[in-house]
Formats: structure tokens, C-alpha cells, sequence
């Protein structure tokens, strides 16, 4: 009972939730109250897909603390099918095999624990979409 329980947390958490203009349709991400594209305030809540393409990426080197179990890591920008881009961090994939372009899909991955009582800390990720 205790995994359901916790999936069903973190599911809620680690949604990619962005907004959708009723004026025009864009859709933002992150959510916001007035329109990127029209101005309108006219907006609602909107799930995204979690998948995208590569716009760019760099290799993070010199991480911060809570990443010190898999550094170096590429830190990408991702353009969301939706239309939004997304800075995000690639998992799955060696520095070699990354290429601007290449279909991506979100993936959500435990990054650590915290304290004694075991906090687990989970955060999304893209990785390759294998088609
Ligand atoms: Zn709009």
C-alpha cells in the first residue's frame, strides 16, 4: 500500500501542467495567467505530453550538491511538441549519442534522498524516444 500511496504523490507532482489560451490556443509552459501570444487572461490548465525534440544542450560539469550522483550530466533545452521549450536535464543517453534534433520523451527519475527518514526526491528528465 505504502508504493500506491507514493506513486500516486509524486504522479500528481510530476506532471508537465502549462496552460491553454481559449482565445487563441496557445498552450505555456510553465503555466501562466496571461497569454504568451495574445495577451488574454482567458486561460486554463493544460497536460502536456512530456515529448519533444532537441533544441541545444551543454554538459554540466561542476554540479550542485543534489545532482553529485551523476555528474557530469547534459542539461538540454527541448522544444515540447505542444510548442514550448523546456530546460531539462538528458538521462539514458551518452555524450556521444546526443544529437540536436532527436526526438525526446520526459521520464520521471528518483535524484536522491534526503535525511534519515528517507524523503525520496524525484524530478522529470528527458531521454531518447525509441520509435
Ligand atoms: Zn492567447
Amino acid at each position: 500500500m505504502q508504493v500506491s500511496r507514493h506513486w500516486r504523490e509524486f504522479s500528481s507532482h510530476y506532471k508537465l501542467e502549462g496552460t491553454k489560451c481559449n482565445e487563441c490556443g496557445e498552450i505555456d509552459f510553465p503555466p501562466r495567467d496571461v497569454c504568451s501570444n495574445c495577451g488574454s487572461t482567458v486561460t486554463e490548465k493544460y497536460e502536456l505530453k512530456g515529448e519533444g525534440k532537441l533544441v541545444s544542450y551543454t554538459m554540466v560539469r561542476s554540479a550542485p550538491p543534489q545532482h553529485e550522483y551523476d555528474k557530469p550530466y547534459p542539461l538540454a533545452i527541448i522544444e515540447l511538441e505542444e510548442g514550448p521549450q523546456i530546460t531539462a536535464q538528458l538521462t539514458d543517453v551518452s555524450e556521444d549519442e546526443i544529437e540536436i534534433g532527436m526526438k525526446l520523451e520526459m521520464v520521471v527519475r528518483k535524484v536522491g534522498e534526503q535525511g534519515d527518514d528517507g524523503l525520496i526526491l524525484y524530478a522529470y528528465k528527458f531521454r531518447p524516444k525509441i520509435e
